[in-house]
């Protein structure tokens, strides 16, 4: 059986693991690969070769660093179809899905091409007489990124190209559930010329995890994955000393006014809410609808979802099956849980039956579902749409404030102003207005507010480059015949 193993200073690891995990193809429920599972020692090599590289990496010219992120570009371009069918083999999202998000992820590798741009610093002339003041900004050195399984691809590369780009060295760890996305992509690198070391790619679980959060020679770490994990990486890494990010898990809100357009409202929640079986960190899965169209709105969601083919994604299907067999029946239990705390099953996925062992589960419309049920308070993270019925904007501004996450959200309205309101009084870290999935461009920046994110810094945009290098500013003065003598006050500008 194929077995993926970790990719160190340009070379695949031969050593035999101690321990090793199974890899699932979730459109059939049978194990069809296995990883290697490292430990200190794996951490240990990879912050080695990324050490080594580093040194050669951070003076290599701006020019050099972004032919090497154009050619990555060309070739991730021209091996999309081969990445899209790792992940649906891997993951089981359908093959357009997972071709979209090798786009998404390639458009932060064509922002860090512009990196001579975006490292460009400042410079004042006569702060004082003959003397100048500017400021660079430098690469920190070796650096973490540990993904989730929902984005093999993209969620890497929300990362490593603006980090490279930057001048750093990297070293990915991915979810052990689909690790050869990331796999692919360091051969990719290895074709583009980056040299050996700047890239490397661990497998693992939490052992591989502890060990990167506390490595001496790691200077940041960039976490993607549920809440519990990403407080802890949070607190771990920054008590470690390291500069850390760590996006966690999300329950996001689409408020649907009574002016709004229901066909396009009704559209979006379908698109939001069970692509990619609604294993997305931008997935909506409450609505909130205020009266008096929750009935229509209802009537259009569940309609519609009458015509969703749920089946294997690489047969042409919508939606496919869920990562695991633990996770579909996870998200069954919720199913059960809001249907017996009182909420109405307007449509129940449980009844889907696909032929074969994969673990599929059909799209749940769940009505009348009140704040305090579990299928409100929790994330789910599958294809559940739950609706809550308010009377007012303001009630529905008060439920997604209140709620613990604050990763995206969405308004649908045709009223501008009452847009503009909610833009401005919600608290959620990515707003869309009559758009579901409001994921921002690569030049702006992505990430959540509250329990969806701990940390200063945002992915990607300018924040992503801010999070990826240090600031330093000098002040300098050259020889100048007139100096002023000896003088120990403390320094003033005139
Ligand atoms: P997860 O937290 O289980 O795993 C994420 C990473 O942490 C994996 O690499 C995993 O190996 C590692 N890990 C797991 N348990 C660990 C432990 N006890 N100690 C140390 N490391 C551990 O998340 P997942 O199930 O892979 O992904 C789904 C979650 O990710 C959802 O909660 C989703 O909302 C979230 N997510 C958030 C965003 C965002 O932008 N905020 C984006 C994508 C996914």
């Amino acid at each position: 059986m194929n077995q993926i193993t970790h990719w160190i200073n340009g070379a695949l690891d031969t050593s035999k693991p101690e321990r090793s995990g199974d890899i699932y193809n979730p459109a059939t429920g049978k194990v069809s690969k296995t990883v290697a599972f490292g430990n200190a020692a794996t951490v240990d090599s990879a912050v080695t070769a990324a050490t080594n590289a580093f040194s050669e990496w951070r003076h290599s010219s701006l020019t050099k660093r972004s032919q090497v992120l154009f050619s990555f570009r060309e070739l991730v371009l021209q091996n999309k179809e081969k990445i899209a069918a790792l992940i649906t083999d891997e993951h089981g999202k359908v093959l357009s899905d997972a071709a979209g998000e090798v786009t998404r992820g390639l458009e932060v590798v064509e922002f860090a091409c512009g990196i001579p741009h975006l490292l460009k610093g400042g410079y004042s002339e006569e702060v004082s007489t003959g003397v100048d003041v500017y400021s660079i900004r430098q690469a920190l050195g070796p650096v973490a990124i540990i993904s989730p399984f929902n984005f093999p691809a993209m969620v890497p590369m929300w990362f490593f190209p603006v980090a490279i780009a930057c001048g750093n060295t990297v070293i990915v760890k991915p979810s052990e559930k689909d690790p050869s996305a990331a796999m692919f992509m360091a051969q990719l690198w290895k074709d583009a010329g980056l040299p050996d070391g700047v890239f490397n790619v661990v497998h693992g679980d939490k052992e591989v995890v502890d060990a990167l959060l506390v490595h001496k020679g790691i200077k940041s770490i960039s976490f993607v994955g549920s809440t519990p994990i990403a407080r802890y990486v949070y607190e771990t890494g920054t008590k470690s000393g390291k500069r850390v990010q760590a996006l966690g898990g999300a329950k996001n809100h689409m408020v649907v006014l009574p002016d709004a357009d229901l066909e396009l409202a009704a559209d979006a929640a379908i698109n939001a809410g069970f692509g990619s079986a609604g294993e997305r960190c931008m997935a909506i899965s409450a609505i909130v609808a205020v009266e008096p169209i929750a009935s229509a709105l209802v009537a259009r969601i569940k309609s519609r979802m009458a015509n969703i083919k749920t089946g294997d994604g690489t047969q042409g299907s919508d939606m496919g099956p869920l990562v695991s067999a633990v996770h579909r029946d996870k998200v069954a239990s919720y199913i059960e849980a809001g249907a017996k705390a009182g909420a109405t099953l307007v449509v129940d996925g449980r009844d889907l039956k696909v032929a074969g062992d994969g673990f599929f589960l059909g799209p749940t419309l769940l009505d009348n579902v009140t704040p305090e049920m579990s299928v409100y308070t929790d994330e789910i993270f599958g294809p559940v749409l739950s609706i809550l019925r308010v009377n007012t904007y303001d009630e529905a501004l008060a439920l997604v404030n209140s709620h613990e996450y604050g990763n995206g959200t969405a308004i649908f309205t045709n009223d501008g102003g009452a847009a503009r309101r909610f833009q401005n009084e919600v608290e959620v870290g990515m707003v869309g207005i009559n758009v579901p999935i409001p994921v921002p461009m690569a030049y702006y920046s992505f990430g959540g507010w509250k329990n969806s994110l701990f940390g200063d810094s945002h992915a990607h945009g300018t924040e992503g480059v801010h999070f990826f290098t240090r600031g330093k500013v000098i002040t300098s003065r050259w020889l100048d015949p007139s100096h002023g003598g000896i003088n120990l006050g403390f320094p003033q500008n005139d």
